[in-house]
């Protein structure tokens, strides 16, 4: 009988081992599927033109491989609906929307480790006083994002400030507040720091009072659980990703172009893409489409070449808004340089033919980013540059190897070994991360989402521009 029991008991044990609960890990494993809760916004997950797009997605996908399932995302209607959601039995796994961890938060769901550094910013509008301190908030319109960590902050505020009062809406975007507030709608908004900084570049009016509380940063947020194994999981992934240079890959991608334009000038940009790229798009489109490229990446080239302005004019002697060389011109049978139908049409051609010479064995994207390198230095000194690469055991087909090439062809060791000798390739790397920059931006603000609608009118309302005002000049 003894024995019987001890049997049973082992038995039982064996049996409630064979049950024991999967971990989260587990199950996302088991389904085959990690379902991410988002925004939808250009900070955090999009569709352009390749499909899906963004820099929480880019990141929950490198997540998803690295568990080997598939990545499955979803977005929610606003903040209140995310956490909702998150916390619901059979939700997503967890919410990568570019979210700020905070005391009130955590009653509600864990938090991973931060991947990106912000701030909070109170923003106002250009030639309105500006405030320098939360107690001169008091007696201004306010508008944030309901459930933010920005309406958090403003509650905390109020408890020393009982006058304060704004206003919270759940059917905006960050990128409406900045609109309302470009438009003059209202007068103060509260956004985070990446968030202004990816959103500058299309309101010129909107600028920054002050920066609100302490440095944060942003993290994934997941359901509270006993079970550790996912967060365990996320936050060893951000560390590797910290580590390779995965995170600072995507932040320079998706906010890149804002180390760039603060040289450039945001509000420079913004009010060239409005009254300067209107007169060129039709021209862009159409080279574009006869040459079987994508217009934003010819405008992009333009706007890098001449900041789309006809006749702009340099020492070496390129001429005209995609600044071609007499000799270029000619081989591309084009009469007159400072056209810029012509111009645009030359350079798209220029470009599509040293696309289409290009080695049969090099893939996209790398593809573009030579034939853009090429047409900056020329296929002769990217040659050299792609041999440099071949000897140091990289590979010559791969824009990240070759890049890292181009400046030797400016120092005389390296140069004196190649066939074509000196060249700036220094500048030609430049070149390309401008381009790429210009066309991140472009597609934004021409994703198809927005499509057919003139520039002009697209949604994110780019600010009035004096029309009358003299146009600045090219800078080159
Ligand atoms: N980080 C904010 C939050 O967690 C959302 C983004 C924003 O409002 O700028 O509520």
């Amino acid at each position: 009988m003894r024995h019987a029991c001890r049997l049973l008991a082992t038995g039982l044990l064996l049996l409630l081992a064979a049950c024991k609960e999967p971990t989260t890990i587990e199950r996302i494993q088991e389904d085959g599927a990690l379902r991410v809760v988002t925004r939808n916004s250009p900070t955090t997950y999009f569709q352009d033109r390749t499909g899906e797009a963004g820099f929480e997605y880019e990141l929950a996908r490198r997540l998803a491989d690295r568990l080997g399932v598939r990545l499955q995302m979803e977005t929610a209607d606003h903040l209140d609906d995310l956490y909702q959601r998150l916390q619901q039995p059979n939700g997503p796994a967890l919410a990568a929307a570019g979210l700020t961890p905070s005391d009130q938060r955590r009653q509600q769901v864990q938090f991973s480790d931060s991947y990106l550094p912000t701030n909070t910013q109170v923003v106002y509008r250009n030639g309105r006083p500006r405030p320098t301190q939360p107690s001169e908030l008091v007696g201004k319109h306010i508008l944030v994002l309901k459930g933010s960590s920005h309406a958090e902050a403003l509650r905390q505020l109020q408890a020393e400030l009982p006058e304060l009062r704004w206003e919270e809406s759940d059917s905006v975007e960050v990128v409406d507040l900045l609109r309302l507030l470009d438009e003059g709608q209202i007068d103060i908004t509260l956004v985070d720091s990446n968030e202004l900084a990816m959103n500058q570049v299309y309101f010129a009016n909107v600028r920054v009072a002050f920066d609100f509380g302490e440095p944060q940063g942003l993290a994934w947020a997941m359901p509270l659980s006993d079970d550790s194994s996912l967060r365990d999981e996320v936050n060893a992934f951000l560390k590797q990703a910290a580590e390779d240079g995965t995170l600072e890959r995507l932040r320079q991608r998706y906010y890149g172009h804002v180390d760039l334009l603060s040289y450039v000038g945001a509000y420079t940009f913004a009010q060239h893409l409005q009254q300067r790229l209107s007169r060129y798009e039709q021209h862009f489109k159409r080279s574009a489409q006869s040459h079987q490229l994508d217009w934003r990446l010819l405008a992009a080239i333009g706007y890098q070449e001449s900041m789309w302005v006809p006749d702009a004019t340099s020492k070496t002697g390129v001429r005209g808004l995609m600044m071609l060389t007499q000799d270029t011109a000619q081989a591309m049978g084009i009469a007159n340089r400072l056209d810029p139908r012509q111009s645009i049409e030359g350079g798209a051609k220029y470009f599509a033919t040293l696309h289409a010479n290009l080695t049969e064995d090099m893939t996209e994207p790398d593809r573009t980013w030579f034939a853009l390198a090429a047409y900056n230095i020329g296929i002769a000194h990217l040659s050299d540059a792609r041999k440099l690469a071949k000897a140091e055991g990289l590979d010559p087909n791969k824009w990240l190897d070759v890049k890292q090439m181009l400046p030797r062809l400016a120092q005389k060791q390296w140069y004196s070994k190649t066939r074509y000798g000196y060249a700036r390739g220094g500048e030609t790397v430049h070149f390309v991360q401008n381009v790429r920059r210009y066309y991140d931006i472009l597609n934004w603000v021409t994703q198809p989402q927005l499509e057919g609608t003139r520039l002009a009118e697209r949604s994110l309302h780019l600010p009035a521009v004096d029309k009358t005002a003299p146009a600045d000049a090219p800078r080159l």
